[in-house]
């Protein structure tokens, strides 16, 4: 048996799984002293997902949204840069694997990996073997498993967009988008090209007005403006063209109306054309097909480099383990099921936690806690509450379960809408009932890095304070469930401004009332939080440095 095979005895092993949000957090605070922490990932670095925008144009170097896994977690935790690809909840093994790369057998069943292609050397084309990447399958025992894997791209199995579209979620997307960019203008300089081929190749289309594609699309107009018009300053003025295309009435629809009315009028000053209501059906090498809300038409955009942030899905590890535990327990939510504790629901022994974007947290049913708040607010036990009775207990409801934001927005809607004898009271079943509906909406945490980090910090600190490693009797023990603490949400909107959002983070509102934020202050808040998230000394002065030279300088427009 390999020393991987079996737990050390001494202390209990903790593996983690992954070195994203929610991960690194975990372990930089877990105690060591106490357990043997072990993290597994294909991926040997920390990557600042938030900066990805600002990589694929170049206004922040990719060096300086990295940090390796070993700097931050030192040799206190065993790192081992692996793909797992099952877990086994009964035997408490993981078996895993290289990443990425074809798996070649070795015999015995040993395998070893090399890259299919080798790397090629850009000066000579030549291809070069890989030897050190060699990586054996392994099982690995834990006592305590974390899965923090994150999630990945989705696509809504819309025709093309595997094959055509670029994603920005890892590193490599966004190095292959900068030299997308460019590879575009540098084809519209050809002087054989004709007019429409030109106006093609320089048509960037972004799908999706979530954050991640408005950011893009916000730094995509700063390269425009800012760089590219003084090397192609004829093609800029008559062929570049923008377009953001979402589904919905609005872009960053997650975030305050006033918000998405400020930012898209802001987009049409920096000459991003935003489609909405408008629905990418089909994503073609030259074109992209858009179908309007309430139309069957459908129409074709040519365009050359296609973006594609339409939000997130469950990676294939985490479909497994719910097949594992049963989809009768998981129903079908997008992640891994937990209790209030993170504790994976439906593994008996409780030894799985999920944490981020692959998690979604169970509350407490949320109308049984309505109904005792509603009992409270119903001063004159009339078992029906006024509009300002029920703005009150939804306040209320607000700073319990930082979640139900979406239901605080439309507070006069839902009233409106369980009112259904217009009576101007509100009786608690038909509070229940309005509830009860919104309830699939409001459940799960939204997938931020915010989230995953209170999440990872929340799980190091339950296991250093648990007495007894008997991780079924939590609520014995006295251990505090997870709380999460919304402290707004932040947006880069291009033209050095920003859109900050502080609805839902009631302790802010709470102290300095605080309203919706755009511009050029939003930006400066914007750049010092991002500045003091990065997590060492060395990222934060890259970053500040990055800042600095594309200032002064400009951006590195060339292609490698
Ligand atoms: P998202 O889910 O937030 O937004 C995707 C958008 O794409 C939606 O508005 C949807 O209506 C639209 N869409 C879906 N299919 C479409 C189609 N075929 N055609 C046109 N539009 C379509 O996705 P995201 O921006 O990738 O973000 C993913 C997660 O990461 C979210 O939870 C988000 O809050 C988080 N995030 C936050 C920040 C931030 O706070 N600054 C930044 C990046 C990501």
């Amino acid at each position: 048996m390999s020393d991987s095979d079996k737990t050390s005895g001494t202390k209990p092993r903790v593996v983690v799984l992954g070195t994203g949000w929610s991960a690194v957090p975990l372990l930089k605070h877990i105690d060591t002293q106490k357990y043997e922490v072990v993290c597994v990932s294909p991926r040997n670095y920390f990557l600042m997902t938030p900066l990805l925008p600002s990589v694929s144009v170049g206004t922040v170097e990719t060096r300086t949204v990295i940090e390796s896994i070993r700097s931050l977690i030192g040799p206190r935790v065993k790192f081992i840069e692996s793909h797992c690809i099952n877990v086994d909840p009964k035997a408490k093994i993981i078996t895993c694997i290289s990443d990425g790369e074809q798996t070649v057998a070795r015999g015995d069943n040993v395998k070893a990996v090399i890259a299919p292609s080798g790397r090629t050397d850009g000066a000579s084309s030549r291809i070069i073997k890989d030897s050190a990447r060699v990586r054996p399958e392994f099982q690995m025992k834990y006592d305590i498993l974390v899965v923090a894997i994150g999630s990945e791209n989705n696509t809504f199995n819309t025709p093309g967009v595997e094959e055509h579209a670029h994603f920005l979620k890892e590193l490599l997307d966004a190095r292959r988008i900068r030299s997308a960019i460019s590879d575009a203008f540098e084809s519209a300089m050809t002087p054989t090209q004709t007019v429409e081929e030109r106006k093609r190749l320089l048509h960037f289309v972004i799908v999706g007005g979530g954050p991640t594609g408005v950011e893009f699309a916000a730094e995509l107009a700063d390269l425009v403006r800012e760089d590219l018009q003084t090397y192609f300053p004829r093609l800029v003025a008559n062929d570049v063209k923008i377009t953001l295309i979402e589904a919905l009435d609005h872009i960053l629809s997650m975030m305050d109306k006033q918000i998405s009315d400020y930012t898209e009028r802001h987009f049409h000053r920096e000459n991003i054309d935003v489609l909405m209501n408008t629905f990418v059906k089909e994503v073609k090498q030259r074109e992209v097909i858009i179908q309007l809300k309430d139309s069957n038409e459908l129409k074709s955009l040519p365009c050359s480099v296609v973006v594609w942030a339409t939000g997130i899905k469950a990676r294939s590890l985490t479909n497994k383990l719910r097949e594992i535990i049963g989809l009768n327990i998981q129903s079908n939510r997008m992640g891994l099921l937990t209790d209030q504790y993170l504790r994976v629901k439906g593994i008996d022994d409780g030894s799985i936690f999920a944490l981020g974007d692959c998690a979604t947290i169970q509350t407490p049913k949320l109308v049984d806690r309505i109904q005792s708040l509603f009992e409270e607010a119903d001063t004159e036990h009339r078992s029906a509450l006024d509009l300002q009775q029920f703005r009150t207990l939804v306040e209320k409801k607000i700073t319990e379960f930082p979640q139900l934001e979406i239901f605080s927005k439309s507070v006069e809607k839902a009233f409106t809408e369980a009112d259904k004898e217009k009576s101007g009271y509100l009786t608690l079943a038909a509070l229940r009932s309005t509830l009860e509906k919104a309830d699939h909406k409001i459940r799960a945490l939204p997938a931020t890095a915010q989230v995953a980090s209170q999440e990872g910090r929340y799980v190091a600190d339950l296991l250093n304070q648990l007495t007894d490693t008997q991780l079924n009797h939590f609520e014995q023990q006295n251990l505090k469930p997870f709380r999460y603490k919304h402290m707004g949400s932040l947006a880069y909107v291009g033209g050095d401004e920003a859109v900050v959002d502080f609805t839902g983070s009631k302790p802010l509102l709470d102290i300095f009332k605080l309203k919706p934020m755009s511009g050029r202050s939003a930006a400066y808040l914007w750049k010092s939080f991002y500045l003091t998230e990065m997590f060492t000394g060395r990222t934060k002065t890259l970053l500040a440095f990055d800042w600095v030279r594309t200032h002064v300088f400009g951006r590195d427009i060339s292609r490698y």
